[in-house]
């Protein structure tokens, strides 16, 4: 991953996604927030989306709620595109199965929100880059997924959490695989780096920044549901912990609770997050 490279958000691939655009509610992505505070509300500025090494002209807008209407809601901006840009026509070529399968439920049922079955979900994924006013997709698709999973098959999750770059795993595989597999990791790697950051490297369970005294960052990011078997690494399936309280909660198998935010270990052991910046938000 370049270093300029952030992640910024991941989105399922809809039809509007496909066709005019997307919605992201803005959380720690500093490049937004300066959007928000720069431009009115429904007003914004050009950006240039690369897609496969190709540019394409979009709008990103502010758009903020009434605060006063909504107090609690998340700030929102939004990526508009045309069709003229020709970014409609390259995602429905980049995401031929979900765009097949969402014409064709649009059709049969007259419902305006149709989503992808759980099991073939496609994702677009936004990176930064070294320029504010470019942004970088990379596109998700089964394959990739399918793909990666078959990689995953045996490797434990705490072998693909603290080593997994599937350098190993990929030495037999052929040379055509190798981006694909790189693509998922990549995408789990800057979430986690995201949440990292919005912890500043501290655990979510002691609170402690370990690395602290020796200018090190030493946070880890742990999959509550095991990634290897979910592939899920949405924000809300992780958790930033020391080596401590990983090490403890790999080999102790605990129970978490969301709504208490309570690991509940199978000895009776209970304890409760004493960090917690994303799970209720
Ligand atoms: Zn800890
Ligand atoms: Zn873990």
């Amino acid at each position: 991953m370049s270093l300029d490279e952030s992640y910024i958000y991941r989105k399922e691939v809809d039809w509007s996604l496909l066709h005019e655009g997307l919605t992201i509610p803005v959380r720690i992505q500093m490049i937004f927030r300066n959007l928000l505070n720069e431009y009115e509300r429904g007003v914004g500025r050009g950006i240039t989306l690369l897609v496969d090494g190709q540019p394409y002209e979009a709008m990103l807008i502010n758009q903020n709620f009434d605060r006063e209407r909504y107090p609690r809601h998340a700030d929102m901006v939004q990526i508009r595109f045309t069709a003229k840009s020709g970014l409609p026509q390259k995602l429905q070529q980049l995401f031929p199965a979900s765009y097949a399968y969402l014409k064709k439920e649009r059709e049969q049922v007259q419902r305006r929100k149709v989503r992808l079955p759980e099991d073939s979900r496609e994702y677009f994924v936004l990176y930064t880059t070294a320029r504010q006013d470019v942004l970088v997709v990379e596109a998700i698709t089964q394959s990739e997924l399918r793909m990666a999973n078959t990689m995953l098959a045996g490797m434990s999750e705490v072998e693909f959490e603290r080593y997994g770059d599937f350098a190993r795993r990929d030495e037999s595989a052929s040379i055509v695989m190798r981006p694909q597999m790189a693509k998922v990791r990549k995408l789990d790697r800057s979430i986690g780096e995201d949440l990292k950051t919005l912890y500043d490297f501290r655990c979510q369970i002691c609170g402690e920044n370990f690395g602290k005294p020796y200018d090190q960052k030493i946070v880890e990011v742990h999959h509550v549901i095991q990634f290897v078997l979910s592939m899920n690494n949405d924000y809300d399936n992780l958790m930033v912990i020391c080596p401590n309280h990983h090490t403890a909660i790999h080999k102790a198998d605990p129970i978490f609770d969301r709504e208490s935010l309570t690991l509940s270990y199978p000895n009776g052991y209970h304890e409760v997050l004493k960090l917690d910046r994303h799970f209720k938000v």
